[in-house]
């Protein structure tokens, strides 16, 4: 048999390995900001087209490399970071496989101009698909350019699966913010298609977390520091009240690189253990410093992940440092780290005074009541009185211990009592009621429960209620030209890039809802109108939840998008479960949930009600 296997040309081998690194225009960002950090420069300049794919350009004024190296450095393997093996359990730069060159210029057309500081000249070289195609002397400053152009031109099904200009583009700038963070006393300034996003100047930490997340960062920061043998510990995190509702503002670098880590960051959450609302995200900016050789980050050249020799120390010495802060800074009431967190009082209840638990009865619950049955004034009580005749006096025994001021004791007064006080607040307040026949109660706070001649219906409010809201967005948005209500005093917000990168992608679609945008900036929006659906007041909080909605993609399809945008608005604005609803306001939401196309399904897909008939429930009785 003949020999069939062979070894792969360089530039085949080259495009493969390229795949591992270059997995994406940001991907190509992160290389080559790195390698001008590694190169020791005080100002980083990129450049973008078409979200990189038709150029990335990064421009430093580090060392410069020289001739021989210009060469040198689009060869595999090629690195002046690391000589032996036992240099990597030192590591203070950013790369070492000496691969990044390689692989992009397998990929791309790129073009190299460096010079040394003390050199007259620098040297310009162009390579194609790993081919050196041109090299030349070139006047130039001090230090290295490179320009990544037309990536993926040789490898059409990468540059096929590159999703939209925008995804793309919010890539580099999470790339970018990255180790623009971690490098404060480094200048940076990123350019899309011209314009300018970015102007970093050299800085603190703290100053440089606002720059980038917009000015009003600065009050929301409580500096965390901690020094201890295995680690040191510096950087912010933000105060509970500001918790976002995606996580965007979760960082950890560790000795400066960027890095995720589920378990450190399940740390600080356990720092924050009773300060923040439900399903919020606090933002923090964490650096850790540790030895090298007490890390592995030779895992993947892309992978942000790291291992550490000692988490569970980690964790701890974490998670004590931001109580610490937190506590400190007036933000908690923990001082005592030895004390279990779970007996500590969240902040915001310790001011309150504790309050007797109460006993919540609906007393206009009636599922008994028949069409034209007693019709005293507010119907209340009669729930009481019904059950209690139904069941003969023991039911009250379900009540013993659980009195206060508010659920007078079950006596034979009972009834009158409830019926007298019920009917004056009814005259009051409710001067409607008298006339409208109830058929509505709310179980829970959270389900409204209807009688149908058939049996009874269970609806979800929070559900119902989004459907609603839901097609009365899209019927806005299609059909009629949606109104929009002035603002008396323009609404300005505060965001970071990437959320002002999303707004700017939803512009079209949030004008069709009825927001009219004066001026949109890097770090803020103004708005002069909203929806009249809204409340002012309610803004700032659906569109940070739009945001955290469209955080991963936006589709570029109007249609989608639209969808999406009126889904995330009625998620935000519809009723919460646990919100008491009146009566009105349970039979407005039956009300118009019937009138709706869909009324039984949720613009997720789940069910808005369910119904219990006569049938299902006499078989239960069986
Ligand atoms: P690595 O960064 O892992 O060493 P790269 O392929 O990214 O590998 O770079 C190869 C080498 O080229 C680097 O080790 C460095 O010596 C040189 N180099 C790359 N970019 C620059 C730059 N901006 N300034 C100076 N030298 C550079
Ligand atoms: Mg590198």
């Amino acid at each position: 048999m003949t020999d069939i296997i062979q070894l792969l040309p360089d530039h085949v081998a080259n495009q493969i390995a390229a795949g591992e690194v270059v997995q994406r225009p940001a991907s190509v960002v992160k290389e080559l900001v790195e390698n001008a950090i590694d190169a020791g420069s005080g100002n980083i300049q990129v450049v973008i087209k078409d979200a990189g794919k038709t150029l990335i350009q990064v421009v430093d004024d580090g060392k410069g490399m020289s001739l021989t190296d210009a060469r040198m450095c689009f060869e595999r393997h090629a690195t002046s970071k690391i000589k032996t093996a036992e240099d990597l359990f030192s590591l203070q730069t950013k790369g070492f496989r000496g691969e990044a060159l390689a692989s992009i210029a397998a990929i791309a057309h790129v073009e190299l101009k460096t010079k040394p500081e003390d050199d007259e000249v620098g040297t310009q070289i162009k390579v194609e698909g790993s081919k050196v195609t041109n090299q030349d002397v070139c006047v130039c400053p001090k230090g290295t350019s490179v320009s990544v152009k037309n990536l993926f031109y040789n490898i059409p099904a990468r540059r096929n699966f590159l999703k939209s200009d925008a995804v793309e583009t919010r890539h580099i700038i999470d790339e970018f913010q990255r180790v623009a963070l971690a490098h404060p006393q480094i200048g940076f300034s990123l350019f899309h298609n011209g314009s300018e996003l970015f102007q970093l100047p050299e800085t603190n930490h703290r100053q440089r977390i606002t720059n980038i997340f917009g000015g009003k960062t600065n009050e929301k920061l409580v500096p965390v520091t901690e020094e201890t043998e295995i680690v040191e510990i510096s950087g912010f995190v933000g105060k509970p009240e500001f918790a976002k509702k995606s996580r965007g503002e979760q960082f950890f670098f560790v000795n400066n690189r960027f890095i995720k880590s589920p378990y450190l960051n399940h740390a600080v959450v356990a720092a924050f253990e009773g300060l923040l609302k439900d399903k919020s995200y606090p933002s923090y900016f964490l650096f850790l410093n540790v030895d090298p050789k007490s890390i592995d980050i030779n895992i993947h050249p892309t992978k942000t992940e790291i291992k550490f020799d000692d988490e569970h120390a980690l964790y701890a010495i974490l998670r004590s440092a931001i109580k610490h802060s937190l506590g400190q800074f007036n933000v908690a009431p923990v001082l005592d780290f030895d004390r279990d967190a779970n007996l500590d009082t969240p902040y915001d209840y310790k001011n309150r005074s504790a309050e007797v638990p109460q006993v919540e009865v609906d007393r206009n619950f009636n599922p008994f009541q028949e069409e034209n049955a007693r019709t005293h004034k507010t119907g209340s009580s009669s729930f009481s009185s019904n059950f209690r005749k139904e069941r003969g006096e023991s039911w009250e025994s379900l009540y013993t211990g659980l009195q206060t001021e508010d659920t007078p004791k079950p006596d034979s007064d009972f009834r009158e009592i409830e019926f007298e006080s019920e009917e004056v607040t009814g005259n009051l307040f409710q001067p409607s009621q008298d006339t409208e026949e109830k058929s509505t109660f709310q179980l829970h706070k959270k389900y409204i429960v209807s009688t149908l001649k058939s049996g009874i219906l269970v609806i979800d409010q929070h559900r119902a209620h989004t459907r609603i809201l839901y097609e009365e967005m899209l019927k806005n948005i299609t059909v009629s030209a949606a109104v929009s209500q002035q603002l008396l005093f323009p609404l300005n917000l505060q965001f970071n890039t990437h959320e002002v990168e999303i707004i700017k992608q939803l512009q079209d679609s949030l004008e069709q809802t009825g927001f009219v945008f004066s001026e949109i900036k890097t770090d803020s929006v103004e708005i002069v109108g909203i929806p009249t659906l809204i409340s002012e007041s309610e803004v700032e909080i659906l569109l940070e939840q739009l945001i955290a909605d469209f955080e991963n993609d936006v589709p570029d399809n109007g249609f989608s998008q639209t969808d999406l945008l009126a889904k995330s608005l009625a998620k935000g604005m519809a009723v919460k479960s646990g919100t008491l609803l009146n009566n009105t306001e349970q039979q407005h939401i039956v009300n118009r949930l019937f009138a709706c196309k869909e009324p039984g399904l949720s613009p997720s897909n789940r069910s808005v009600f369910v119904t219990l008939t006569v049938d299902e429930l006499d078989k239960k009785f069986m």
